[in-house]
């Protein structure tokens, strides 16, 4: 029997480039001799595809690159970067496209997209996945043999954006951060050098990829380790949104089996046909469970949840991890405005000042999200990976989502001011979750140690910061 699998979940349009515009003569002769190197594509202002490829997701950003390249290879990302470099260009790496750091207005964007071979290895139970992939197409490519590997609560993320980061999500307490099931990954460093990395090869690189967000090199393929997944269950359990409702959830998240993870928001109940009517608009605690194994240790594990109050709907079932991920329309571009931070606890008080914030938020959509951690991701040492806030037990976020980008500066205020009324002891964030944040606030992604060591590993791989269109690290 063929124990390995390939895919290839391809976006196979094939616009040819045009010619470029006037903002590119001064550089169209080396842009030809780029296209003679590549065997990918270079989109170019113009081209018919230049709108779609130069779009990210939120849409707080609007910028227009010098040039998209849809790179094939990892040899294309190598030469892509030399470019840039001897051409002083800025360099936007673009997976998944769900940060703001994914587009220039002055540079070159290495689209990942076309990297998207995925190849699952049964036996070995381990999978090769290219970083133009998502979360979503990974989930449920594996989930058909009954694994799984845990990324975010979005379909549309990318591998390489959430990977880099740490990945928190449904299984964050069952099997960790998504770095914490990596094995190996292949990267192009800015100098040009494709390497392999993993805890033997350039382990002071494959110790920064995981956690230190995109400041090492283009990883274009993870290796990870799949968990067997043979039940699920999962779903909305949607609460009222009381200090005492939401104290009591988090309270319960902490003491649950580790085979329990939930992403909890106070929220306006949207208007679905399972919520009663009369709580559509209103204040809602939006509770999406998430159980990683046999449905009757899922009744009990969900029991105590559904005891706090009499829910208003409750979709918590057997059924497939991928049902998790919420439906996404990907022509809708809503601006976002986050501000998160890692906590030790979340008391009563606490939880009133999120429903209060909530409550008097403008945006169309807004959330008091609640993320209690714990399990598998605190027994990894903080020194064995990047991401090195693990003693960290709840991950509150303000998320205000709207329509008009020109409403940001309101929006992160009224985020930033929610996570400023939070208990202070230390301010310690998810490096991910620094979308609208201060650039400075990176001190808060790292403990000072892990801050330093990133710096000399930046110093190594990457000492002229080209890339640093990120959260950036910068070289010591
Ligand atoms: C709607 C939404 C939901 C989210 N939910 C979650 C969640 O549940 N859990 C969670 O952990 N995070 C979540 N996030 C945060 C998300 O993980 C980050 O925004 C992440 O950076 C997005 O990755 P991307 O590849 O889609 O984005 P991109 O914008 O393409 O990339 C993000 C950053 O990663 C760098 N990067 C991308 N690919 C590579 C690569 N191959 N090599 C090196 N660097 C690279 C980029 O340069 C950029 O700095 C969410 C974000 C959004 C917008």
């Amino acid at each position: 029997m063929n124990m390995l699998e390939s895919y290839s979940i391809s976006d196979s349009q094939s616009g040819e480039s045009v010619e470029a515009d006037d903002t590119f003569f001064s550089l169209e002769g080396q842009f030809k001799t780029l296209a003679s190197l590549l065997k990918g594509r270079i989109i170019r202002p113009g081209h018919s595809q230049y709108d779609d490829f130069r779009a990210v997701v939120p849409g707080n950003y609007d910028r227009r690159p010098t040039a998209v390249i849809r790179v094939a290879n990892a040899a294309d990302i190598a030469a892509s970067l030399r470019f840039a470099r001897d051409n002083g260009l800025e360099v936007a790496v673009r997976s998944g496209g769900h940060s703001g750091h994914s587009s220039t207005d002055t540079g070159l964007v290495i689209d990942l997209r076309d990297l998207n071979r995925l190849e699952i290895d049964k036996k070995t139970r381990t999978a090769w996945a290219g970083t133009g992939l998502t979360a979503g197409e990974v989930t449920r490519a594996v989930e058909k043999h009954g694994l799984i590997v845990g990324f975010g609560d979005t379909a549309s993320v990318g591998l390489g954006g959430i990977t880099t980061g740490g990945g928190i999500g449904y299984l964050v307490r069952k099997h960790g951060l998504s770095i914490d099931s990596v094995l190996a990954a292949e990267v192009v460093t800015a100098d040009g050098n494709i390497l392999l990395v993993d805890e033997k090869q350039h382990p002071d690189l494959f110790w920064a990829l995981r956690g230190g967000g995109g400041n090492f090199g283009v990883v274009t393929k993870w290796k990870f380790r799949l968990h067997a997944l043979p039940a699920f269950t999962g779903g909305p359990l949607v609460l009222p949104a009381t200090p005492e409702v939401v104290s009591r959830f988090t309270a319960l998240a902490e003491l649950a089996p580790e085979e329990l993870s939930a992403i909890a928001s106070v929220m306006p109940a949207p208007p679905a046909p399972f919520i009663p009517e009369e709580f559509h608009g209103k204040l809602v605690f939006f509770c999406m469970m998430a159980f990683a194994g046999p449905a009757e240790a899922a009744r009990d594990a969900l029991a105590p949840f559904r005891a706090i109050a009499t829910p208003l709907a409750d979709l918590v079932a057997p059924g497939h991890y991928s049902d998790l991920y919420l439906p996404e329309d990907p022509e809708q571009k809503p601006a976002f405005s986050v501000c998160s931070r890692l906590m030790d606890r979340l008391d009563e008080g606490d939880a009133g000042k999120i429903i209060n914030r909530v409550a008097g938020s403008s945006a169309p959509m807004r959330l008091g999200e609640i993320r209690v951690l714990g399990g598998a991701m605190g027994r990894v040492p903080s020194s064995e990976t990047a991401f090195a806030h693990r003693s960290s037990r709840v991950m509150v976020s303000f998320i205000a989502v709207y329509g008009d980008p020109g409403e940001q500066a309101v929006h992160d205020r009224w985020a930033a001011d929610g996570i400023a009324e939070l208990p202070q002891e230390m301010d310690r964030v998810y490096v991910n979750f620094l979308l609208t944040d201060p650039a400075e606030r990176i001190h808060a992604a790292y403990p000072p140690q892990t801050l330093e060591r990133l710096k000399l590993v930046k110093r190594r791989y990457d000492p002229e910061n080209l890339l640093r269109l990120n959260r950036n690290v910068t070289p010591a």
